[in-house]
Parts: structure tokens; C-alpha cells; sequence
């Protein structure tokens, strides 16, 4: 290839300082249009309450026209950790965390629906690839993926990675 023509990913990972996703994936400078937050959740399209994701979801799609966004979650997630151990009704001890980590809500009922005899750290374990999931889903809110992802210019792409064994997964959904 001529010439840098930007980059071909963008990437959703968590702000979790154990993990880093250019580590994770190998990638290079210049290679992927990065997002890290908590949980590397993607909220459901909303220009009031989350114009930074939306803003850098539409100039990565409109304007460097990325061909895949990736959202990796990882083992031991706190975010995660923390939206299985809310409970319901009760107030929140943060100004904004728990409102955050609640965009994997429906993961959650989901988890604690199927996976009810499993253990808390597993349910945590399946809850990381489900919120994954969930944020592959609200991508399709914003109207340049749900186009991208129907012309097939563009590739949703989930994963998980484990930083304890090393393993990485990924899935298409
Ligand atoms: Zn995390």
C-alpha cells in the first residue's frame, strides 16, 4: 500500500489500566481509532447524553471510514463486576458510574436469567461477552453503521480477552 489512507479499525476497550488494546491486537500507530471507557461499553445513539462516543463513532465511520469496529471486553472487569452487584432500586454511590455500567442492562437480565446457578465470578466472566454484545447491538442505532454494516463496508466485530491465560476470542455477531 501508498500512502496512509487511516486507519482500518476502530477499537472500543476498557479504560482498565491492566489491559491495552494495541497490545492486545497487535496493532501499530495509526492503525486503530481508539475509545476507552469503562466497560468499553457502547451506548444506544443519544446526541444529549453521549455526544463524545457518538461524535467519535461518526468520524471514524463518515469520516476516516474505518471497515471494522471491534468492542473487546476483558477478564476481571471492575465495570462489569460492578453492574452484576447492583442492586435494584437501591441509590447509587457515584455520580456517574453505576448510570454508566447500567448501558449493559439487558446483558445483565440475560446473565442472571440463564446463568442463575453459576458462581458470581462466572457470571461476571459471561456477563463481559454479553455486555460486548449489547454494545455490538446499540452500534446499530447510529445510522451510518446500521448503513455501513448493510452495504457491507463495515464489519461489527466482538471480543473478549483474558489477561490472566493470555486468551483472546473474538466473534462477529
Ligand atoms: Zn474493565
Amino acid at each position: 500500500k501508498s500512502g496512509y489512507v487511516g486507519p482500518e479499525y476502530m477499537v472500543f476497550a476498557c479504560a482498565d489500566s491492566r489491559v491495552c488494546p494495541s497490545v492486545t491486537l497487535g496493532l501499530e500507530p495509526g492503525e486503530a481509532f481508539t475509545i476507552r471507557n469503562i466497560a468499553n461499553m457502547v451506548p444506544s445513539y443519544c446526541k444529549n447524553k453521549y455526544a463524545g462516543v457518538g461524535s467519535a463513532i461518526e468520524y471514524a465511520v463518515c469520516a476516516l471510514k474505518v471497515e471494522v469496529i471491534v468492542v473487546i471486553g476483558h477478564s476481571r472487569c471492575g465495570g462489569i463486576k460492578a453492574l452484576l452487584s447492583l442492586k435494584d432500586g437501591a441509590d447509587d454511590s457515584f455520580h456517574f458510574v453505576e448510570d454508566w455500567v447500567r448501558i449493559g442492562f439487558p446483558a445483565k437480565k440475560k446473565v442472571q436469567t440463564e446463568c442463575a446457578s453459576m458462581p458470581f465470578d462466572d457470571q461476571c466472566t459471561v456477563l463481559e461477552k454479553e455486555a460486548v454484545n449489547v454494545s455490538l447491538q446499540n452500534l446499530l442505532t447510529y445510522p451510518f453503521v446500521k448503513e455501513g454494516v448493510s452495504n457491507g463496508t463495515l464489519k461489527l466485530v466482538g471480543g473478549h480477552y483474558d489477561f490472566v491465560s493470555g486468551k483472546f476470542e473474538t466473534w462477529e455477531q
